[in-house]
């Protein structure tokens, strides 16, 4: 590892197949650039020359096939070079996947099956580097002209959208190495919690669809389809499931059958297990009925950085902030007044129940996960993150992707007018919103 460095303008060296590992510090953003060779960020070539700034915090390896000389200027937190990376085997894979969307487009577009390119989807424990992988497979293929969906069912740390969601959009270009995922037509699903847990029937039947909208859209573009798609997926640990679900011991979740759900519902056929000998071997062994489905087990890189509870519950305030607010502090969200009147708030499944004895004899009082719920407007809105739908009516609010969010900065109960930052002016798309358990504290 490094050490905390002074702020001043620095060259480092990249020899074949190195890579520059990078923390920006906690306060101030780092510039950096390419001075000569060439290298790329998680797949994403950087251009000659061009200064680069990367915010604070974040976290991000520059690497080089061949070689590079990198020039940085500002303070990181660590930086440092490392020849032994995985990177081969990465763009082994690449290739591999690049030969079945070369083989699915030349085939008749009318033969579904044949001519639908490869479903990876990316499995392994927190900290794995899932997101990262992704990113490089996504960047390689924008790169030789594919447009490869990405799929994120990541609700802790989705690279799309605000947490809380399962999200999809069609990548056209490598990754922009600071912005991240471009957001101009994200397909997005509000879960509302951070966690599978607190709701798995609702996890499932918003991934349910999510698959079918991608289904009906590829069904009508050859050149999407062929591409295919790369789906992110939560943290796997051995034992308990999902990390996330650790703190509900209770629990029985079980998260090898939400893996296993998602791998059938987006008909995977490609599955990349990152550095965990267990999951391999468990999902190796469930792929034995499916003679579609290859499964491969990959080396975890030692850049990847790990991120306890805390970091975690900090990145994703900064998710929601950048939402709002951009990531340069470049977008100006809105203020805005509405009458209690105005909005519709409904919550899905959970919620105080019916005491049982305010229930007919023999009924069980346990609610309905998917039950869809009004909500009464009260000072518990106050700053929870609310989803906007596109429903219609509150009875496809279920099945129903959402247009953005608005974040509930004021509850006036005595005027009952609700105060509310919303990214633009004007009236909601729609009236439905949608709260799970989604807050922001604004800092
Ligand atoms: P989670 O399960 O929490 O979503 P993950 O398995 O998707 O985690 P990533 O998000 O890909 O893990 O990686 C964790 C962090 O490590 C990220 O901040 C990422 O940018 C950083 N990282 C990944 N690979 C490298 C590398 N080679 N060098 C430096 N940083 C890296």
């Amino acid at each position: 590892g490094g050490s905390a460095s002074a702020s001043t303008i620095k060259q480092v060296k990249l020899e074949r197949e190195s890579e520059l590992r990078i923390e920006v510090g906690n306060e101030t953003p780092l510039k950096l650039r390419l001075l000569n060779g060439s290298a790329e960020i998680f797949g994403s070539e950087l251009a000659p020359e061009m200064w680069l700034t990367f915010p604070p915090r974040l976290k991000f390896a520059v690497f080089t096939w061949y070689s590079a000389t990198i020039e940085m200027d500002g303070a990181t937190e660590t930086d440092y070079t490392a020849d032994e990376t995985p990177m081969v085997s990465y763009v082994n894979v690449h290739a591999v996947l690049e030969g079945r969307r070369n083989r699915a487009k030349a085939l008749s577009p009318n033969d579904s099956e044949a001519s639908q390119g490869p479903r990876v989807i990316v499995v392994g424990p927190t900290d794995s580097g899932k997101s990262t992988l992704s990113r490089m497979l996504l960047s390689w293929a924008a790169k030789q002209g594919w447009k490869p969906t990405f799929v994120d069912l990541d609700i802790g740390q989705g690279s799309i959208t605000v947490p809380g969601c399962i999200a999809a959009t069609p990548i056209e270009l490598p990754i922009d190495p600071v912005e991240g995922i471009p957001l101009e037509m994200p397909l997005v699903y509000f879960y509302g919690h951070t966690t599978p847990s607190n709701n798995v029937d609702l996890y499932k039947t918003l991934v349910n669809e999510l698959a079918q909208m991608l289904e009906t859209q590829f069904a009508r573009n050859a050149e999407s389809r062929a591409a295919g798609m790369v789906i992110n997926t939560m943290g796997w640990i051995e034992g308990t499931g999902y990390e996330v679900i650790k703190s509900k011991p209770d629990d029985d979740v079980n998260a090898d059958k939400l893996l296993l759900h998602a791998i059938d519902t987006f008909k995977a056929n490609v599955v990349l297990v990152l550095g965990q000998e267990k999951l391999f071997s468990m999902l190796k062994a469930v792929a034995k009925s499916k003679p579609n489905v290859d499964v491969v087990k990959l080396q975890k890189s030692g850049g990847v950085v790990s991120r306890n509870a805390k970091y975690r519950q900090k990145s994703r305030g900064y998710r929601i902030r950048e939402y709002f607010y951009g990531l340069a502090n470049d977008l100006s969200p809105h203020s805005n007044i509405a009458n209690f009147s105005d909005l519709l708030v409904y919550r899905i499944g959970g919620g105080p129940q019916a005491p049982r004895s305010a229930l007919p004899i023999g009924a069980d009082p346990i609610a309905n996960p998917l039950r869809v719920t009004p909500v009464n407007i009260d000072r518990d809105l106050l700053h929870m993150v609310l989803a906007v739908s596109y429903a219609k009516e509150p009875d496809q609010i279920l099945s129903s992707n959402v247009a953005g969010f608005i974040y509930i900065t004021d509850i006036d109960i005595q005027r009952k007018k609700i105060t509310y930052l919303a990214p633009s002016a004007g009236e909601l798309p729609s009236k439905y919103l949608i709260m799970g358990t989604l807050t922001w504290l604004e800092t």
